[in-house]
C-alpha cells in the first residue's frame, strides 16, 4: 500500500510502498478514502510534537471496513467508518472513568514495515496511507446522509470544538462568548456556541475573509484584531467581558487575551495546543475574578455520535468547512496550503 512517510523535521513527506498492516483480533482494517489535513500534523513536521522517524502522520480518517479481526463484532466488511478515538490502555483511572482522552498509559500504535523491512512508526493513527488497522473501539459508523469527506474531519477538529463548548466551557444558554481564531476549529466552536444558545458570539481574527466566514457560521459580532485591541473591544461590547472565551489558534498571546477578556466567574478555554514551553498571563487579576482557565484534549467517546446526529439533523454544517481536496500524491501541497492559511479545512484522498 502507498503511504506518506515523514523522515525528518521540516522535510516533505515521501510517498512510499509499505506492507499491508497486520489485522489483530480486535481490529478493523480500514480502506482509507479521506484523511483530513490538520494543524497537529504540521506541528509534528515542525518538530513541536515528538515523533519517532520514519513515521506516518494523519489522524482524521474516513473509509470503508475492508477486513475485521477474529474478535471484532461491531463492524462488517463494507461499513463506512471514521477513526474517532485514540489508542487507550483501558485500565488507568481515566479510561475507567470515561475520560480515555486523558489516558496516562496510552499504548503506541503497532508499527508498519516498508517492503525492504524498514520499520515505520505511526503518529497517533497513521492515516496518510491507503489502509489503517485500529482496534474497533476507535472506529465509529458514519450515518448514510454524511459523505466520507465531511465525516473525516469529525474525527478530530469538529469534535474537539464540541468538547470545548460542551464539556470544558460548559456553555449555558444566553451566556456571552468569544472565539479568537476563525480557522477550522474556531468556525466549529462558533457553530456549536450558536447551537448551545450563546449570545453574543464574538469572533476575532486578523483576516476579513475569516471574519466573514465566522458570521456565516453564527458569529453575531466580529472584531478585526489588526485594527483594534480585541480585549478592550470585547470588554466594551459586553460591559465587562464574556462568560465563556475560547482560543482556537494555539498561540500564547491570544491565550492570554481570552483570559483578560473573560468576566469574573467565567471560563477561558484554550483549545489550540500551546506545547510544553512557558506562556505569559499579563495580569494576575484572574485570581480574584475567580476565572477558570482550562484546556481541551480531543473528545469524549460519546461526542462523535452526538456530533454526527447534529449534522444529520442539519443543526451544524460540515460541507462548507471543506474547501479543498487533494489526491494523495499532492499531500505536501495540502500541508503547504494549510500552513499558509489557504484552507478552511483540507482533506487528502487515498483510494479513488
Ligand atoms: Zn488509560
Ligand atoms: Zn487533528
Amino acid at each position: 500500500m502507498k503511504a506518506a512517510v515523514l523522515y525528518e523535521v521540516r522535510q516533505p513527506l515521501k510517498i512510499e510502498d509499505l506492507e499491508m498492516p497486520e489485522v489483530h483480533d480486535e481490529d478493523v482494517l480500514i480502506k482509507v478514502i479521506s484523511c483530513g489535513v490538520c494543524h497537529t500534523d504540521l506541528k509534528v513536521i515542525e518538530g513541536r510534537n515528538r515523533f519517532t522517524p520514519p513515521t506516518i502522520l494523519g489522524h482524521e480518517v474516513a473509509g470503508t471496513v475492508d477486513a475485521i479481526g477474529a474478535q471484532c463484532r461491531d463492524f462488517k466488511v463494507g461499513d463506512r467508518v471514521i477513526v474517532g478515538m485514540r489508542y487507550k490502555c483501558g485500565r488507568c483511572r481515566y479510561c475507567l472513568s470515561a475520560h480515555e482522552n486523558l489516558c496516562e498509559r496510552r499504548p503506541p500504535p503497532p508499527n508498519l514495515k516498508k517492503k525492504d523491512g524498514t520499520v515505520v512508526t505511526r503518529w497517533n493513527v497513521g492515516g496518510f496511507a491507503q489502509y489503517v488497522a485500529v482496534p474497533a473501539y476507535m472506529a465509529f459508523k458514519i450515518p448514510d446522509a454524511i459523505s466520507m469527506e465531511e465525516a473525516s474531519v469529525v474525527g478530530c477538529r469538529v469534535t474537539t470544538a464540541y468538547n470545548a463548548v460542551k464539556h470544558r466551557g460548559k456553555l449555558q444558554p444566553n451566556e456571552s462568548a468569544l472565539v479568537i481564531g476563525c480557522g477550522g476549529i474556531g468556525l466549529n466552536t462558533i457553530q456549536f456556541l450558536k447551537c448551545f444558545g450563546a449570545y453574543p458570539i464574538i469572533a476575532v481574527d486578523i483576516a476579513e475573509d475569516k471574519l466573514a466566514a465566522a458570521k456565516s457560521f453564527g458569529a453575531t459580532h466580529t472584531i478585526n484584531a489588526s485594527a483594534e485591541d480585541p480585549v478592550k473591544a470585547v470588554i466594551k461590547l459586553t460591559d465587562g467581558g464574556v462568560d465563556k472565551a475560547f482560543e482556537a489558534i494555539g498561540n500564547g498571546k491570544t491565550a492570554d487575551q481570552i483570559i483578560q477578556a473573560t468576566r469574573p466567574g467565567g471560563t477561558a478555554t484554550i483549545i489550540g495546543g500551546l506545547g510544553s514551553g512557558p506562556f505569559t498571563i499579563s495580569s494576575g487579576n484572574f485570581v480574584t475574578k475567580e476565572i477558570t482557565i482550562t484546556g481541551v484534549s480531543s473528545r469524549q467517546a460519546n461526542d462523535v455520535e452526538e456530533v454526527f446526529q447534529m449534522a444529520q439533523q442539519g443543526r451544524i454544517e460540515l460541507k462548507s468547512l471543506i474547501t479543498q481536496s487533494y489526491r494523495y500524491e499532492q499531500i505536501n501541497e495540502a500541508l503547504h496550503d494549510l500552513e499558509h492559511g489557504k484552507l478552511r479545512m483540507g482533506i487528502s484522498l487515498w483510494n479513488e
